[in-house]
């Protein structure tokens, strides 16, 4: 006989532990499920609340009292249904095996662990999440967080052999979640701080993380101390502490093999696991372009790398960017061409981390070629902002429109306007016939994925995009 524990772990493909008695079922086949504002009971965090957060620490285990759940704040059934709330989860772990490094990867499980239940969406990471529990969920029992934490606690205890204490602490209170947030912040920083004091070039292998492939099949992440996880949870020390203590799960060692070229980043071992992984969909990848072969981007990226042809820069964009960018689209439309796993050549799902990577984009010319942030992201990283290029970055404070950038980027004598010049000059020989022509607008609803051919080795793909010339160079083909 098959009893309920045998049967659920055979589907959800967790083991270790006995299952307990959940109001709703919990597995892996609820991955993915989306919760639209009719059937929601409420939510957590998203774009209607300013502060939200999730956190794993490791401890000391005398300092742990194994499966303790607390909630601090108002709970599910004290919460008007509709509303949206603010929200902090802290994850504390213990275990004689349970490095410091283990942090990011157990903290990304918070994710995919909370969208195993089902009637609960779980939606990015750290200062960025979104959670909804729907109707449906709530009226079979699911009304109290406490059970939240209790299948938290059941499924990191059961995935980690390694974790021998957990608890879990859910903040509903606002001047709480409020308080905790600067120390959040602070964990993150130094995280990260640690990831960059390595460079690719002082490593003998890359990870990959597969996690995002239940949404984005043909997606892996490559993992590299220059290139952190696209969501920003994950970096090479991560990975590597992930690894060697769950040696099967989403994150292998990839060895580097032979460096093809060193200023795009494409490494002979990198293309071989994307090839395998993606059953031959990508052939290789360029760690650091965002044109010629650019990573895969799954769907979490905390922001969008994006070509601004009129200027010929690179725009940044985050998540929780309100309202349109310069080029007239918001962070949600660029991010519907930017994910699913396919190389977007234009479009770069990137980690904000990323911008402050000594290799960020440098094949395709680095901070020296970007345009324009969002100044909430400026802010955030402009330590790692040549200081030469610093005041030559436009914002939305500054620029709203393409006009208004180029008059900004000429004004500041940003290093993209001797591009324009080169072009100009390159594009007018002698012989070319030149014809003026009035201005064309193409239709916005442009087929997806009309691939320009150019020279040099570089695949433009366009996607619903609005093309508007100012003159048309017809060229004399010499035979
Ligand atoms: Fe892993 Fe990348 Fe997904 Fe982050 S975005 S969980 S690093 S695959
Ligand atoms: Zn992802």
């Amino acid at each position: 006989m098959v009893d309920k524990y045998d049967e659920f772990s055979e589907k959800s493909g967790i083991t270790g532990l006995e299952r307990p008695e959940f109001p709703v079922d919990v597995g892996e086949m609820y991955e993915g499920e989306r919760i639209r504002k009719p059937d929601m009971y409420l939510e957590f965090g998203g774009m209607n609340v300013n502060k939200k957060w999730e956190l794993v620490l490791t401890r000391p285990k005398d300092q742990l009292e194994d499966g303790k759940i607390t909630i601090i704040g108002p709970d599910l059934s004290e919460m008007t249904p509709g509303g949206s709330y603010p929200i902090g989860i802290l994850v504390e772990v213990a275990g004689d095996k349970v490095e410091k490094d283990l942090e990011g990867v157990l903290e990304r499980k918070v994710h995919y662990f909370t969208n195993y239940i089902d009637g609960v969406m779980h939606l990015n990471q750290r200062y960025d999440i979104w959670i909804r529990i729907s109707k449906r969920a709530y009226q079979k029992g699911l009304n109290s967080l406490v059970w939240i934490g209790k299948i938290l606690a059941w499924l990191y205890k059961s995935s980690f052999p390694v974790i021998e204490k957990i608890q879990i602490t859910i903040y509903t209170e606002k001047a709480k979640v409020e308080e905790l947030f600067p120390t959040a912040m602070d964990t993150w920083s130094k995280r990260d701080d640690r990831a960059r004091t390595l460079k690719d070039e002082e490593v003998n292998e890359f990870y990959t993380c597969a996690m995002c492939q239940s949404f984005a099949p043909s997606h892996t992440c490559v993992i590299t101390p220059n290139r952190i996880g696209l969501c920003g949870s994950v970096s090479w020390f991560d990975a590597r502490a992930a690894y060697n203590i769950d040696p099967n799960g989403p994150n292998f060692p990839i060895p580097k093999g032979e460096c093809l070229d060193p200023i795009k980043g494409i490494y002979e071992g990198i293309n071989k696991v994307v090839q395998e992984k993606s059953l031959g969909t990508i052939k290789s990848i360029s760690l650091y372009s965002m044109f010629d072969n650019p990573h895969t981007s799954c769907g979490c990226f905390e922001g969008i790398a994006f070509y601004i042809p009129e200027v010929d820069g690179i725009g940044i964009v985050h998540r929780d960017f309100k309202g349109q960018t310069v080029n007239g689209l918001t962070f949600s439309s660029m991010a519907g061409h930017t994910s699913g796993g396919t190389q977007n050549p234009g479009f770069n799902g990137i980690a904000i981390e990323y911008l402050r990577s000594s290799k960020f984009l440098q094949a395709d010319g680095g901070w020296e070629r970007v345009v324009w942030v969002p100044s909430e992201i400026k802010e955030r990283v402009k330590d790692s902002i040549p200081k030469h290029i610093f005041d030559k970055v436009a914002t939305e404070v500054e620029c709203k429109t393409i006009g208004e950038l180029k008059e900004f980027l000429k004004s500041r004598e940003h290093p993209v306007v001797s591009r324009w010049k080169v072009e100009e000059v390159k594009e007018v020989p002698k012989e070319e016939v030149k014809e003026e022509a009035p201005e064309v607008v193409l239709p916005t609803q442009l087929p997806t994925g009309i691939e320009i051919p150019t020279q040099g080795g570089i695949r433009i793909i366009l996607k619903n995009v609005k093309i508007t010339a100012e003159k048309v160079i017809i060229k004399r083909e010499k035979s």
